[in-house]
Formats: C-alpha cells, sequence, structure tokens
C-alpha cells in the first residue's frame, strides 16, 4: 500500500496518529503539507504565525527523511484549490490510502467533507481525532447535550478521560520503504526559504520550530514551574507559564503530550497538587473552547454565542480602536500589553483578560475588531481559544459570569504588576517612576492622557448592554 499523510495541525513526528498509522499500514509514505495562502489571508493568519510553520516544516522534512518519508509542500490559494491539489496528487502518486488528523472550524470541515464526497470509493480514507485529548462531541451532560458552561465541563472530562483513558502514540515503529518515483515537476511547489514562501512573513526566531526543542521545552516547564504555576501564572512579571501555546496552535506539540509529561512528573490527572492541577485545567479550558466551536458552529461565522448579544450597539470608534492597537490609550498596563503583543506576537493571559474587555467595555469596540487583530498578531492564533477568550471578554460567549463584571485596568495593574515591572519593561517613557504613578490613567500625567475616562464608560457600557438586552 501507498500512502499519503496530509499534515495540518499535526506538524511533529511524535504522537502524530496520522503518521503513525500511515507508517504502520503501508509499504510506502509520503508526506503533504499545502499553504493555501488566501484562505490564510481571510483568516488574518499572523506571519509570525506563518512564520513558525515555514521554519517547523523545514526541521520536519529533515526528521521526516529519517524515517523514509519525504514531504512535499505545495501552495495554493483557498481551500477549494488546496483540496484539488490533494487529489490531483493522489491520482498522480498512485496513492491506495489517505491519513489525515481532523479540524474542527466549519470551513475546515467543509473541505474536508468535500473531499471525502470526491474520493470516497476510490481509496481508503483514515481521519483521527488529534487536536483534543477526548474528542469533540464526546463529553456531554445527562441529558446527552454539550456544556455551556466551563466547570461542569471540567469535571465531565476529567471523568471521561478515566473511562477512555489517553495514550501518546510516539515515534512510529514501523519504517516504510522510500517512494522514489514521486513526480512534483507538474505541482506548484512551494519554498521553505523565508524569501520566496507565499505568505508574508515576520521573524519567528524566538520561538522553537525544532520538534526536540519544543519537547525540551515541555519537559523543563513540567519540571521546574508546574508546581508553582497556581501562584505564578496570574503576573505577566513572572516567567510562570509554559509559553507552549505557538506549539499546540500550529501542532507541533500535542495536548496527550502535555498531560503525559505533567502526569509523567506529577501523579495521575484526577490527584494532581495544586499547581500542576491548574496547569491541567488550562488545558481543559482549551478543550471547551474547541469542544463549544463544534457543537455551535455559529461561532465560526462572526457570531456572538449568546444570539441576544447581536443587539448591542457598539460604537465603533476608528481612532479609539487604533489608540489600543499601538498601545497608546494612556493606561499604562493595556498599552505595555499591546506592545508585547506587537514586539513578540504573544501576551500574558491575565493581560488578555484585560485588554479584551478594555476593548469592548471601555472603548465600546466590536469585540470580532479585537478579535481578528489579535490573529493578526498572536504566533499561538487559534481560533477556538481565541474566539472563546473574546466572547468571554464581551460576555457574549459561554461564561457563567454577568456582563457587567467590567475589569477596571488601574485596580488590574495594582494587583498583577505591582511593582509596576511588566509595564516598565514594554513601556520605556515610564521607566523609573515610582510604581504607584504607574497604574494610573496618564500615569498622573507623566505619560500620553488617557484616550478615555474609565468610570464614565463603565457606565456607558451598563447602559448600552442594558438597554440593547431590553429591546430582545
Ligand atoms: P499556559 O498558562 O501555560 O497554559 C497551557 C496551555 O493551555 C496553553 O498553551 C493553551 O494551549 C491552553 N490555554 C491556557 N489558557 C487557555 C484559555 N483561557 N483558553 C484556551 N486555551 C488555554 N490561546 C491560544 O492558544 N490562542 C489564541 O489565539 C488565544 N487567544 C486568546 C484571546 C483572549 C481574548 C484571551 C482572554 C485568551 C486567549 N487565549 C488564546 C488563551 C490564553 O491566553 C493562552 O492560551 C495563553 O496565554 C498561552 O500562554 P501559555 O502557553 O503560557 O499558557
Amino acid at each position: 500500500q501507498r500512502s499519503c499523510v496530509w499534515l495540518r495541525r499535526d506538524l511533529r513526528i511524535l504522537d502524530n496518529p496520522a503518521l503513525y498509522h500511515a507508517c504502520d499500514a503501508s509499504e510506502a509514505v509520503v508526506a503533504l503539507y499545502v499553504v493555501p495562502a488566501e484562505q490564510w489571508q481571510q483568516y488574518h493568519k499572523s506571519p509570525i504565525q506563518a512564520d513558525l510553520i515555514r521554519r517547523t516544516l523545514v526541521h520536519l522534512r529533515s526528521e521526516l527523511a529519517q524515517l523514509n518519508v519525504p514531504l512535499v509542500v505545495l501552495q495554493a490559494g483557498s481551500f477549494a484549490e488546496q483540496r484539488a491539489l490533494v487529489q490531483q496528487c493522489i491520482g498522480q502518486w498512485r496513492i491506495d490510502a489517505l491519513f489525515a488528523s481532523r479540524e474542527y472550524e466549519v470551513d475546515e470541515v467543509a473541505r474536508d467533507n468535500a473531499l471525502q464526497h470526491d474520493i470516497e470509493g476510490n481509496l481508503d480514507l483514515h481521519w483521527f481525532d488529534d487536536r483534543c485529548i477526548i474528542k469533540p462531541n464526546s463529553v456531554l451532560n445527562g441529558s446527552a447535550q454539550p456544556y455551556k458552561v466551563f466547570t461542569p465541563f471540567s469535571k465531565a472530562w476529567l471523568k471521561e478521560l478515566h473511562s477512555v483513558g489517553w495514550q501518546c502514540l510516539g515515534r512510529p515503529q514501523q519504517m516504510p520503504k522510500l517512494i522514489t518515483d514521486i513526480d512534483d515537476s507538474t505541482l506548484p511547489l512551494c519554498s521553505l526559504e523565508a524569501d520566496s514562501w507565499p505568505y508574508a512573513g515576520a521573524d519567528s526566531s524566538a520561538y522553537a520550530a525544532d520538534g526536540q526543542e519544543v519537547i525540551a521545552q515541555l519537559r523543563q516547564f513540567s519540571a521546574e514551574r508546574a508546581a508553582r504555576y497556581r501562584a505564578d501564572r496570574d503576573f505577566p512579571a513572572i516567567d510562570g507559564t509554559s509559553v507552549l501555546s505557538p506549539y499546540l496552535a500550529i501542532g507541533s506539540l500535542s495536548a496527550r503530550q502535555c498531560l503525559a509529561r505533567l502526569s509523567h512528573d506529577h501523579g495521575s490527572p484526577w490527584e494532581l497538587a495544586e499547581g500542576a492541577k491548574t496547569w491541567l485545567t488550562e488545558l481543559i479550558w482549551r478543550e471547551f473552547y474547541q469542544h463549544v466551536m463544534v457543537a455551535w458552529p455559529h461561532v465560526c461565522k462572526d457570531k456572538a454565542f449568546k444570539p441576544d448579544y447581536e443587539a448591542i450597539p457598539w460604537t465603533n470608534d476608528g481612532q479609539l480602536f487604533d489608540s489600543w492597537c499601538r498601545g497608546e490609550t494612556g493606561f499604562p498596563l493595556v498599552d505595555a500589553a499591546m506592545r508585547q503583543l506587537n514586539q513578540t506576537g504573544w501576551m500574558h493571559n491575565r493581560l488578555r483578560m484585560i485588554v479584551a474587555s478594555f476593548l469592548c467595555k471601555d472603548l465600546l469596540i466590536d469585540w470580532r475588531w479585537g478579535e481578528r487583530y489579535f490573529m493578526s498578531k498572536l504566533v499561538d492564533g487559534d481560533f477556538a481559544a481565541n474566539n472563546g477568550g473574546w466572547q468571554w471578554a464581551a460576555s457574549t460567549g459561554t461564561d457563567a459570569a454577568p456582563y457587567f463584571r467590567i475589569f477596571n485596568p488601574e485596580t488590574q495593574s495594582k494587583r498583577f504588576d505591582d511593582k509596576g515591572l511588566f509595564i516598565q519593561q514594554y513601556v520605556e517613557q515610564l521607566r523609573g517612576l515610582e510604581a504607584k504613578l504607574l497604574h494610573q490613567a496618564g500615569a498622573g500625567g507623566n505619560y500620553l492622557p488617557a484616550v478615555v475616562d474609565h468610570k464614565e464608560r463603565r457606565q456607558m457600557c451598563l447602559e448600552l448592554y442594558q438597554q440593547s438586552l431590553k429591546k430582545e
């Protein structure tokens, strides 16, 4: 049997079910990756994540070569073209079986269904659920319905894990024969050189592209920081979280690998001590938002999870939005956070919550504007997590908390960056200023004037939500 592994968001050798089973079942295996450049553009994929994918493919190509699996990288525009290319390769290379891991977003599902419809019967198709530890639609409440609220989901998830277990597959066990007759001369080959890569690029070299380095980072976090995670995770000036999100987003690391490592170092998932347990809870949040997206696919179509909240008449002031994007709102912690995003492609979770709340509830700007801006900058951009986070911040999502819970940027700053260390790292102008002033809007006259008055905007926000929800 000649098989093709269509790699998508599973860019790794270890614990890759599609690759593992293709190697196990086939005489010869070829791996394929197709860059859908226009589709990425449409989804606002960040240049830094695209660059991380490119660099990861370079490493993956040499790792796959050691398994006798050549990696062909092609370039397409839309998903329809991507699908057509996969079909062309299957025919041209006389492939008997296709192996791939599912993606759960609406357009991706439609693409895969169309492919399945076209090729079913002509060859064996093997789909795998790789993005979550427990696959969507399998954590259900007593009425066999998906959960809308995180805490009961999380309990049910742990129970389900107990009954179904989980397994990390490791490296493929079988080494296929090398395919030597792959004809790619008529195909739109994609260069993995930075200057000829078909998508805008931004330097991602601060993030690991080598699978072994990614595993080393996981091991280091689990051994050295997971135990303190609960205590440290909310303080952006502390290196308290794992920063593994870029790898989980592109699949150079799997959530199963994270769980396996955690449990190797700290014990069974049901008996973890507080620090490690809190980290597992974050992985469950990641699963929750993917399960929500599968159960309520309207969230993929630019819609609020709670339909009533579509009525909010956001004021959408372009100038205020620009000041937020640039990190020039005059609110020191908000600005430091946005500058962290713009400069590094990553932002601490506490800060994501603060800047998202600020955009929606202080600037009264549609959460979808923020969602898009985040996608265009984040190295870890992931539709489900990002959409879930934004809808949480705008109170339009699954969260049980009421909309009138509005973050006060000054209080958040005092609580989570009390010495102003994080602020001063990213806002040079404020270095040397006493901490007490750093938390204030406009830093007590030592900084850009605040673009809005928090108290006033809080009131406006409450009225906006109240009135629009009453009308429904
Ligand atoms: P850790 O604290 O070490 O957590 C481990 C892993 O758990 C993370 O790598 C991530 O995969 C997952 N995780 C942690 N918190 C969450 C969460 N709240 N929701 C879903 N998964 C979580 N995360 C993304 O991966 N991609 C995004 O595009 C994204 N956008 C966000 C937008 C907003 C407005 C908010 C509030 C949160 C967003 N998050 C997103 C979730 C979270 O902020 C990041 O996952 C986290 O900051 C990544 O850092 P870390 O790897 O050090 O996380």
